[in-house]
């Protein structure tokens, strides 16, 4: 069974303060991530490694954007000094 039956995939936008790496400036940046919520429960066909590999899943957020283009100087920068995976707890 495909890992990603685990999981109920979304899109969100969560907002982070970034750092431009030409003019220094900090702003405020919307983000978009994959966010990957596990499922209540496994469909019927799965088996026993899925159940194994399913109990050990957990929801997370992957990083989807990559570079921002900066609000002060528009010049476009490399996303940095925030983590890019996060697991989520709810
Ligand atoms: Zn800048």
């Amino acid at each position: 069974m495909d890992e990603r039956g685990f999981y109920r995939e979304s899109q969100e936008t969560k907002s982070a303060n970034l750092n431009c790496s030409y003019c220094r400036s900090v702003e405020k940046y919307d983000l978009k991530w994959l966010v990957r919520r596990k499922v209540a429960s496994l469909p019927r066909h799965a088996d026993e490694r899925d159940r194994a590999k399913f109990a050990k899943a957990a929801s997370y957020m992957v990083l989807l954007d990559d570079k921002v283009s900066c609000k002060l100087c528009r010049r476009t920068f490399e996303i940095s000094g925030i983590k890019t995976t996060a697991f989520l707890t709810d």
